[in-house]
């Protein structure tokens, strides 16, 4: 199979086989390929060490990355490749990470290693190396642990995760026997960095498949999110692609914020999710005054997956809401056609001033007043105490 090739991999490819060493595409960027895929990044897998890749590169600018752990940053112009020495991993301590990882000259170890059947190819001039039966679980849309799924479970628990993000990302289902060992070796995720799991939940979340993959491995998935209510996963097969969304949908509005915390969710995604549970409906001036187009549209598909409204409704406030953006409407408060000076201007003082703006914005959302300056004005006039 014939794979192209950035002008950039190409490069640190060749720059790589001119010293001297073995280096191949890995990972996802050949099994999103093997899927008739774009991939979105291209991993590079080498013989060369550290070290001689640092000197293989030395013309090219290297910012300093994850050297220690064996991967090199490359910038080919302004584009980066990641290089990763071929490794093998040591004993696992505590279910999380290798103790230490060895770095080998042969890729078939460095493929035994990785996780997943369809992850543990590598590219070779028009050549897939592919000693686990990859392609076969392409073709079989299957995820499958590379060797004993107990064991790989029990070295790195993310895995499980892992399995259940790319069974919901690429609609794959999971093979038997490595679902059995994911619900084995469940409790180690416990084990596992919030940092970590969250990473990989987020990825879950919006693969178009996490509602089956969800409520399929609903025991695994209340591990790290004891809060999950039961009602909200059923809802969740008619949501739409937004972990926002679906954390809403997933999470009592009660427990919400905790369980957030508890995984170290960001500030933009933890007050989207606090904000749809507290929204409520308003009229379309008011809705896009008090939050951001992005939340509105989400509050709508969040409605649709409680049965609140349909899709087609939806589909036609969304229509409605861009209609009425692209006529520049006034908002906020500074879109008002006067501002704090004017309002000085005509002696008010002190809060008097930020009060009387949001008096007159709110004229204007309600269509009472309009967004002009002698309208504004003599508003002012009429109201002023
Ligand atoms: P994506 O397209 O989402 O980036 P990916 O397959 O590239 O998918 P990464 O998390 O970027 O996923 O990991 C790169 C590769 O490293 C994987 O394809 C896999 O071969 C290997 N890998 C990553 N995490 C693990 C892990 N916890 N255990 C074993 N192998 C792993
Ligand atoms: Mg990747």
């Amino acid at each position: 199979m014939f794979m192209p090739l950035p002008a950039s991999v190409q490069t640190v490819l060749r720059v790589l086989s001119q010293g001297g060493f073995d280096a191949f595409p890995v990972g996802g960027c050949v099994r999103d390929r093997c899927m008739g895929l774009e991939p979105h990044d291209f991993d590079v897998a080498t013989s060369a060490t550290p070290d001689e890749m640092r000197q293989c590169f030395a013309a090219s600018r290297t910012p300093d990355t994850g050297l220690r752990h064996g991967t090199l940053t490359v910038l080919i112009g302004h584009e980066p490749v990641e290089v990763t020495t071929f490794r093998v991993d040591g004993a696992y301590k505590d279910h999380r990470r290798p103790e230490q990882v060895t770095f080998t000259t042969a890729l078939l170890p460095d493929l035994a290693r990785r996780d997943f059947t369809i992850n543990a190819m590598a590219y070779d001039n028009g050549q897939i190396i592919d000693p686990f039966g990859g392609q076969a679980d392409i073709a079989s849309r299957m995820i499958r642990c590379v060797g004993d799924a107990d064991t790989r479970f029990d070295e790195d628990a993310l895995r499980i995760l892992r399995a259940m993000r790319f069974a919901a990302t690429l609609s794959f289902s999971i093979e038997p026997g490595t679902a059995d060992a994911m619900r084995r070796q469940k409790e180690l995720l416990r084990m596992i960095s919030v940092e970590r799991i969250w990473a990989e939940f987020q990825k879950l979340l919006c693969g178009v498949n996490a509602p089956a993959v969800l409520t399929a491995f609903a025991d695994i998935l209340r591990v790290f999110l004891p809060e999950t209510d039961e009602a909200g996963l059923r809802l969740l097969e008619r949501s739409s692609a937004d972990a926002a969304v679906r954390l809403a949908l997933l999470l009592p509005k009660q427990h919400a914020q905790q369980a957030l915390d508890r995984l170290r969710v960001d500030k933009k995604m933890m007050r989207a999710v606090t904000q749809l549970h507290e929204m409520q409906p308003l009229p379309m001036r008011k809705m896009l005054s008090a939050y951001s187009y992005e939340q509105v549209c989400r509050f709508w598909l969040y409605q649709c997956a409680r049965g609140e409204r349909t899709a087609e409704e939806a589909g036609a406030l969304r229509r409605e809401a861009d209609a009425l953006l692209s006529e520049k409407p006034c908002l906020h408060i500074g879109d008002l056609a006067v501002n704090g000076n004017d309002l000085a201007d005509t002696g008010l003082q002190g809060a008097e001033i930020g009060l009387a703006l949001q008096r007159l914005l709110d004229g204007v959302l309600e269509g009472t007043l309009q967004n002009d300056r002698t309208s504004l004005l003599r508003a002012l006039d009429t109201h002023r105490p």
